[in-house]
């Protein structure tokens, strides 16, 4: 029934219209997203940014200011990628991250026409665009990893009525999240292919890698209160494996092991191989996330399929200990240094590894209390 006045049929057809534009903006992002969470090196990374990301939302230009007080990101845009193309549109200007910081109070994106933000902040335009020619709208969004801010996108329309900011930004939130993930992830892989902490046999960073990782992260945590967990997973009778079906067997299953064992966890977290049949992982999360991240390898491992040289399914397991890192703690809320603190973490995550042994194998287990 309608009633006199109300042009349903019209409304109706505005909101359909509405659910699709944004169902369309949302796979869009999600694209883009793949791509960038797939970036395995810094020019792939930028090419998503300033290549990808324009041809799908039809922009006129893409920059990214880094803050290039953060040392990664500074031997990012030191060591360069290769590709000047690329490498023009990355900025860093001290005066021009004030602006921006400015611009974008409380990390929140910035909409609407570049000639607004000329005269609201003309270091911002100046860092973006060339301040004679420029016309359009853009979005100016802040790239915040967890907590900590590592830049500024902007994205820029020649139309000047497309961005304002008046727009839903729950989309654009997600994008940001995400962009920035797959930055901090970028710039630590880097890091561990110059520095030479790569373990050839799996391609996942080695013990040296993970142990820097993880005090460095510790650091984190402390100052930002953030969640962290670690996992020791030990391969089940691996000798045995190397005994039946010989050492080259057994390296492939180490290398699918490995390969399983990233694929498990998120952009973000950190998978090293520790020593011969022992892997560790470092999750940004909770301890009961990490015990159902723990279960999901588990389970995953169990299901590889590795072939030996007559062509036999091997039989493969792992034993997982699980440990929450605990701010505020009693022992961690002295003076232990990041290195104690690592020491302590990967030792309760190993003790809970050797009850998972105990208890029968193929198991998750945490410490006893
Ligand atoms: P458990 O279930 O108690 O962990 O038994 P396990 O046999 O896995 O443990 P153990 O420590 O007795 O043996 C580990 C084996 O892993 C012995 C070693 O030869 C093998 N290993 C270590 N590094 C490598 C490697 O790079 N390649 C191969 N193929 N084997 C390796
Ligand atoms: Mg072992
Ligand atoms: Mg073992």
């Amino acid at each position: 029934m309608t009633h006199p006045g109300t042009q349903p049929s019209l409304d109706l057809a505005a909101l359909i219209e509405t659910v699709q534009r944004n169902e369309r903006a949302s796979k869009s992002f999600q694209d883009v997203e793949l791509r960038l969470i797939g970036a395995h090196d810094w020019c792939a990374f930028l090419e998503g940014i300033f290549v990808y990301l324009p041809e799908v939302f039809r922009l006129a230009s893409a920059g990214l200011w880094l803050d290039v007080r953060m040392p990664l990101l500074r031997d990012l845009l030191e060591s360069g990628c290769g590709r000047a193309d690329l490498e023009a549109n990355l900025r860093s200007g001290l005066q021009g991250g004030l602006a921006l910081s400015r611009l974008c109070a409380g990390s929140q994106p910035w909409l609407g026409r570049v000639s607004e933000l000329s005269d609201l902040e003309p270091a911002v335009s100046e860092t973006f665009f060339d301040a004679r020619t420029a016309t359009g709208s853009a979005i100016v969004l802040p790239l915040l990893n967890r907590t900590q801010l590592l830049g500024y996108l902007c994205l820029a329309s020649d139309d000047s009525a497309r961005f304002d900011a008046s727009m839903g930004t729950d989309l654009l939130a997600r994008f940001s999240r995400v962009a920035a993930a797959s930055l901090d992830n970028v710039a630590h892989r880097e890091h561990l292919r110059k520095t030479g902490v790569t373990d050839p046999l799996t391609g996942l960073s080695n013990r040296r890698y993970f142990d820097e990782r993880l005090h460095h992260e510790i650091r984190r945590a402390n100052s930002h209160a953030a969640p962290m967990s670690c996992l020791f997973i030990d391969i089940d009778h691996f000798k045995q494996i190397n005994d039946t079906h010989g050492h080259a067997t057994g390296d492939l299953a180490l290398g699918a092991i490995g390969t399983c064992l990233k694929q498990q966890v998120r952009v973000g977290d950190t998978v090293s191989r520790y020593g011969g049949e022992e892997f560790v992982a470092l999750l940004m999360c909770e301890l009961p996330d990490a015990l159902a991240v723990a279960e999901r390898i588990r389970i995953a491992v169990e299901a590889l399929e590795v072939l030996d040289d007559e062509g036999r399914r091997i039989a493969l397991s792992v034993s997982i200990g699980v440990a929450a890192y605990r701010l505020n703690s009693e022992a961690n809320s002295g003076a232990a240094s990041p290195e104690a603190l690592a020491r302590s973490l990967l030792d309760q995550a190993d003790q809970a590894m050797y009850r998972a042994k105990h208890q029968g194998r193929n198991r998750v287990s945490l410490r006893e209390a």
